[in-house]
């Protein structure tokens, strides 16, 4: 059996040294006889392992202590609701910034919830920029400011974090979680949807800061109150224990790896090689503002649109797969994610230069 590259944007590759982990212990997990998604989410071994795996969240990225750290279910979309539900806090407004696909529909599911201030948006006609810090038009009294970190259909990444001042900074970090270090201090709320960064789809890791827990709307259903699973450590009911346990394993990986400041090295050197490649081609295009284009996500396009078909053909032969740009948007789309080495980046190279060559 030979594994390809995967480039697909999520589920996405995880890690071969956590796949050959899994597959080892699949039928006997820590001596037990069973395996982890056959055990009980409350005895004592899958209760360890989950505190263990909190605390090598919180090294990774350095959390402080007033953050809490939760597993829930519903993976990114399920933070779309999630957040309103939790911090208005009795406000009426909250001020969304529109910079892509993600946030655009982050937006909408909260105006079911409050009024949405679309304080920025960054082109109705496509995203290819992000509009300057100084332009943006934030309600001093919105409960929180709504922004997508990386914007993974589009290929737009924040280089930066914005000040929104006393307002509590809420961000989607579904696709660049784990990829560089930041100042989680900064932020009200993080939430990632696992199955880009992190893990097997099926979950969503939250930070949040402890004074926004604990005012939910009257509405909000019990398994979307952070409250509850604050107060269950993430067990209020039965966690998708399997997605919870190969996160961890990847927690491991990337500490084993040198942690996040390693990996935020790495992640530059592979996009940086393919974004120079895909400039300096005369075959290839990516439109995005050079100052925010994805680290994550790279988008790019053939100028020849009518060989999309074989380019995507001729890299399923050469090992290289979902390379397809999403449905939304067209194109190609390479997702190098922490999991992705810098190998897999120099073999889609060398095979857009062949095709480019040969065409
Ligand atoms: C994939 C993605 C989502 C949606 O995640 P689901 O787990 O499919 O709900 C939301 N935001 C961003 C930035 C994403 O990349």
């Amino acid at each position: 059996m030979t594994r390809v590259y995967n480039f697909s944007a999520g589920p996405a590759t995880l890690p071969l040294p956590v796949l050959e982990q899994v597959r080892d212990e699949l039928l006997d997990w820590h001596g037990l006889g069973a395996s982890v998604m056959e055990i009980s989410h409350r005895g004592t071994e899958f209760r360890e392992f989950a505190q263990q795996t909190e605390a090598d969240c919180r090294q990774l990225l350095a959390i402080p202590d007033n953050y809490h750290v939760l597993f829930v279910q519903g993976g990114g979309r399920g933070q779309f609701s999630m957040v309103p539900l939790n911090l208005l806090r009795g406000k009426t407004h909250a001020d969304y910034v529109e910079t892509g696909i993600w946030s655009k529909l982050a937006a909408r599911e909260a105006e079911k919830y409050c009024v949405v201030n679309q304080s920025v948006m960054a082109d109705s006609s496509g995203y290819f920029t992000i509009p300057d810090r100084d332009t943006w038009q934030l309600d001093p009294h919105a409960a929180y400011v709504h922004y997508v970190d990386n914007e993974t259909v589009n290929g737009i990444e924040f280089p930066y974090i914005p000040d929104t001042g006393d307002v509590p900074l809420v961000s989607d970090m579904s696709s660049n979680l784990f990829s560089r270090q930041f100042d989680i201090s900064r932020f009200g709320l993080v939430y990632a949807g696992v199955q880009k960064n992190i893990g097997p789809a099926g979950m969503a890791l939250v930070i949040v800061r402890e004074d926004l827990v604990g005012q939910a709307l009257k509405i909000t259903p019990c398994l979307y109150d952070y409250q509850n699973h604050v107060t269950e450590h993430s067990l209020y009911n039965t966690p998708p224990t399997f997605t919870w346990y190969v996160c961890g394993l990847v927690f491991k990986w990337l500490i084993a790896q040198g942690g996040v400041a390693a990996m935020e090295q790495q992640n530059a050197v592979k996009a940086e090689k393919l974004y120079n490649f895909i400039d300096s081609s005369e075959f290839y295009h990516n439109d995005i503002d050079l100052r925010y284009r994805s680290r994550m996500n790279v988008v790019f396009r053939l100028y020849d649109e009518s060989r999309n078909e074989a380019f995507l053909a001729g890299a399923k032969q050469a090992g290289l797969i979902s390379l397809k740009g999403h449905r939304y948007v067209g194109g190609m789309r390479a997702s190098i994610y922490n999991a992705m080495p810098e190998s897999a980046v120099d073999a889609l190279i060398n095979y857009m230069d062949d095709f480019a060559n040969n065409a």
